[in-house]
């Protein structure tokens, strides 16, 4: 048990430590994979096509085995060098990418398919209420190519869900949608997990659907996982260059930390996380740290403008030509070639190595 953030405590569902897994001998998929999630948790693992989100889920579901490493489920060893627990066995529910309904079966029969051991009233039942959930009442006799997009990954969730999964594993469930429906199907999954304190591991490689869904964000980079923690920090304090521009605009320029603060060519910095490395680093600047004013005075330049509906971002050049972006409202617009002076506005200060001093 672990207190979550209003002290309650909670069981911890799924508990993955240090799990590794092979397609080929000499090259993990996945390397030395950590994540715990605690009931009622929503977990997302994000990273470009390739990092090993779907090894990582399928590992979870008992799809993969794995090479070294535990994988437990509710407390139960599932799988780890010489245990294999089948998926059968695991109660986990899964939504795939292109939801993978039975497309001879309706929906009300794709739905009780895995209640096979209740009653048949019981099974007609849940299978009601299952539908309730996420709104299909009413198409319990259609077949799935009779339904839309959206109402096919209801039927995918309500399939998932009814059997009581100990963990709900989603692997990239909105690709196929169109992106108004996907904002619409995101927000109704949210609502619908919440609702059922279901657990829940989500594989994206959009970092907007893993901030609007996570409780905690998994970030995997060429099959390690490189930062696991809330959408805000993994936002306002990566622990790397890859995550910092993995989930947002970044931007990073040289700085030289003297007495206490980080001096940079746009002003200083404090040095919050009394940062004990060489003198010399690396300063993330995210658009949203900068204000700009214009400004006769000062050498730095709008060199391009792109209008994003309630804001604009400027790329701006700095008399070193180190390039930084600014976001600001879009009812007043600087054009191109504009002299700005820039503020820092910036709640936290992420410092890297500088590349320079990085081999020493
Ligand atoms: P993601 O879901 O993040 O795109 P995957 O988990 O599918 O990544 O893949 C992780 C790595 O494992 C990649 O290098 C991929 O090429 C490799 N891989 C995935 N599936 C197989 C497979 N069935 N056989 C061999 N290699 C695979
Ligand atoms: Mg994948």
């Amino acid at each position: 048990m672990t207190p979550d953030q209003q002290g309650t405590e909670r069981a911890t569902i799924l508990d993955l430590q240090n799990v590794t897994c092979h397609y080929q001998a000499n090259q993990p998929a996945v390397q030395n994979i950590s994540i715990t999630a605690q009931e009622g948790e929503i977990i997302c693992l994000l990273g470009p096509s390739g990092c090993g989100k779907t090894t990582t889920l399928r590992a979870i579901a008992g799809f993969e085995k794995v090479t070294t490493g535990d994988v437990f489920l509710n407390g139960q060893l599932v799988s780890s060098a010489n245990t294999h627990i089948p998926t059968e066995r695991r109660r986990v529910g899964m939504v795939f990418q292109d939801y993978a309904l039975f497309p001879h079966l309706r929906v009300e029969e794709n739905v009780s398919f895995g209640l096979q051991a209740l009653s048949r009233t019981s099974r007609h039942e849940r299978t009601a209420t299952m539908l309730e959930l996420v709104g299909l009442t009413g198409f319990e006799q259609r077949y799935p190519h009779e339904l839309s997009g959206g109402q096919q990954q209801r039927v995918a969730l309500a399939r998932a869900l009814a059997p009581n999964p100990v963990i709900l594993l989603m692997d990239e469930p909105f690709s196929n949608l169109d992106p108004d429906m996907t904002i619409k199907m995101r927000n109704e999954l949210y609502r619908l997990l919440r609702q059922t304190n279901t657990t829940a591991v989500l594989v994206t490689h959009d970092h907007q659907e893993a901030f609007a869904m996570a409780d905690r964000v998994a970030v995997l980079q060429d099959g390690i996982l490189v930062q696991y923690d809330t959408p805000e920090t993994i936002y306002h304090r990566p622990t790397c260059q890859f995550v910092a521009e993995f989930v947002g605009k970044a931007d990073f320029i040289p700085g030289v930390i003297q007495h206490g603060t980080i001096e940079t060519e746009i002003g200083a910095f404090p040095n919050q996380g009394r940062y004990q490395g060489n003198s010399k680093v690396m300063v993330m600047v995210r658009p949203d740290d900068i204000k700009m004013s214009q400004s006769t005075s000062n050498h730095a330049k709008i060199i391009s403008r792109q209008f994003r509906g309630s804001q604009h971002l400027y790329a701006i050049e700095l008399p070193t030509g180190h390039i930084v972006h600014s976001v600001e409202p879009s009812d007043h617009s600087y054009e191109v070639n504009t002299h700005v002076s820039l503020e820092i506005i910036a709640t936290h200060t992420v410092l890297f190595e500088h590349p320079t001093e990085s081999t020493s």
